[in-house]
């Protein structure tokens, strides 16, 4: 009985301490789940419609792109779309909308800078990627920017400010007259230093700033690189000299610890994207571009002579270029381009160069910018339905001749050899309207397997036809194929 009553005690202790075990247990298990309980973010009142949103980002982004130069390097606009869409992909469900198209471009400009249009335009600059420590840090800008679009802050801040949809979309129009009007620079400046979309309120930047943090962490970053980026945007501005993106987004101090709160609630990857080896490449290509100007540089400009900057139609950071009269000769080492492991090609070292979607341009200093080229060579690949090589190469000829409307045939088609593949040769020529001087364009093509028309085309003043002439044999006669 003894026994049994001791053994009944003996349980109870037993049963009592398991329930301290359970509750320790429970204790566990609850811990990592209070920690997930991360700061709420409410939707801001919006009397607009998302197609509104749609509507507006539409409009604006057309602008944008015509005032500002994107780069158009195809591993550099791949790799940001990438990023973007592994952001867009971890926004939590309750601020998704599917409508939205959600489209990331270069911005070809010196500022550590980003910003989003309602419905998902974004636009990060090159400063801001060259400035970067890591991935993470670039991504953490585009997190936070994506928060401002998923809270749909843009049409929020016109509800409170009880603003007519119509004067919003009316920034549009304001664009669109001055393009016609000629004075874009001073319009376009206006607007963004009235910051409509730069300059949230401060509620609207934790906002962005908590739900960037959440949408990091949930796609493989640490949200600590978002405000690591505050820090670096600090370094790189000297003279104190604050970049407007931090102008515009008070207390960088007070947002840094913030987010690195807010990342201690957060379930935060063991090993975080930092340093990607895509990153660093399209850091270096892009730091190897030639210096780009700053937003407002670039709107001066356009404002001076009237030109968007951007219709060289062959590469935005080429258009960048000025020209000079002092034209430096091609040098006689020549450096290797390969692109895709199918071509390769030998050109001068003092050549820079300049790729596009469909063709690379190259140009030595003085000799690019928003007219195309006038001394280097571009080669590329043109899609055609001509099967014969012949057909394909006038198709391409005359798009050359209509295109530029100074040049003209001087001579038949010749036919000559690129890399064992029959090839043809032909001469146009005319006075370019850069330099004032008889330019000729040298153009050889041959078709590739798949179809296409590949086609190298030398230009140069015919004064310096000799010295080019060279450089450009020797370009053809170093072109391999494997394609
Ligand atoms: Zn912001």
């Amino acid at each position: 009985m003894v026994c049994l009553a001791e053994g009944g005690h003996m349980k109870a202790m037993i049963r009592s301490r398991s329930i301290v075990a359970a509750f320790t247990a429970w204790l566990v298990l609850m811990a990592p789940m209070a920690a997930l309980a991360q700061t709420q973010v409410d939707l801001p009142k919006n009397k607009y419609k998302i197609e509104d949103d749609i509507r507006l980002g539409n409009e604006v982004s057309q602008k944008v792109e015509r005032e500002f130069p994107i780069v158009n390097d195809r591993e550099a606009s791949n790799y940001i779309q990438n990023v973007g869409d592994r952001l867009v992909d971890a926004i939590p469900n309750e601020f998704r909308h599917p409508e939205f198209d959600y489209r990331f471009k270069i911005v070809n400009a010196s500022d550590i800078n980003a910003f989003a249009l309602p419905g998902g335009p974004m636009y990060v600059n090159r400063g801001m990627i060259e400035a970067a420590k890591n991935e993470g840090e670039m991504a953490g800008v585009m997190a936070h920017e994506i928060g401002h679009v998923a809270l749909r802050h843009g049409t929020a801040q016109a509800t409170k400010q009880s603003n007519p949809l119509n004067q919003i979309l009316g920034i549009g129009a304001i664009l669109g007259g001055a393009i016609l009007g000629g004075s874009v620079g001073a319009q376009l400046g206006a607007i963004f230093a009235a910051g409509y979309f730069l300059r949230y309120s401060r509620e609207y930047e934790r906002q962005a700033d908590i739900l960037g943090a959440r949408i990091l962490a949930d796609s493989g970053y640490d949200p600590r690189d978002l405000a690591n980026m505050f820090r670096t945007i600090n370094e790189k501005s000297e003279g104190g000299r604050a970049p407007e993106w931090l102008s515009s987004h008070p207390d960088p101090s007070k947002r840094y610890e913030t987010i690195n709160r807010e990342a201690e609630l957060l379930r935060v990857s063991e090993n975080p994207i930092k340093l990607t080896r895509q990153f660093l490449s399209v850091q270096q290509k892009l730091r190897n571009m030639p210096p780009a100007r700053t937003l407002k540089e670039i709107q001066e400009n356009a404002a001076n002579s009237g030109n968007t900057g951007n219709q060289g139609g062959s590469g935005n950071a080429m258009a960048n270029g000025r020209y000079s009269r002092n034209v430096p000769y091609p040098s006689s080492r020549t450096r290797i381009y390969s692109s895709g492991n199918w071509i390769q090609f030998r050109v001068p070292q003092n050549w820079v160069e300049f790729e596009n979607q469909s063709d690379v341009w190259f140009a030595p200093e003085g000799a690019y910018g928003n007219q195309g080229i006038t001394h280097g060579a571009l080669v590329g690949v043109n899609r055609t339905n001509q099967r014969d090589l012949s057909r394909a190469t006038q198709e391409y000829v005359n798009s050359i001749l209509q295109a530029n409307s100074y040049l003209r045939r001087t001579t038949n088609y010749s036919r000559t050899y690129i890399d064992g593949r029959s090839a043809y040769a032909v001469i146009l020529a005319g006075r370019s309207p850069v330099t004032g001087q008889t330019e000729y364009a040298l153009i050889y093509t041959t078709m590739l397997r798949n179809g296409e028309l590949l086609y190298v085309v030398g230009v140069a003043p015919q004064s310096q036809s000799n010295t080019y002439n060279r450089s450009f044999n020797n370009l053809v006669r170093s072109i391999q194929l494997r394609d």
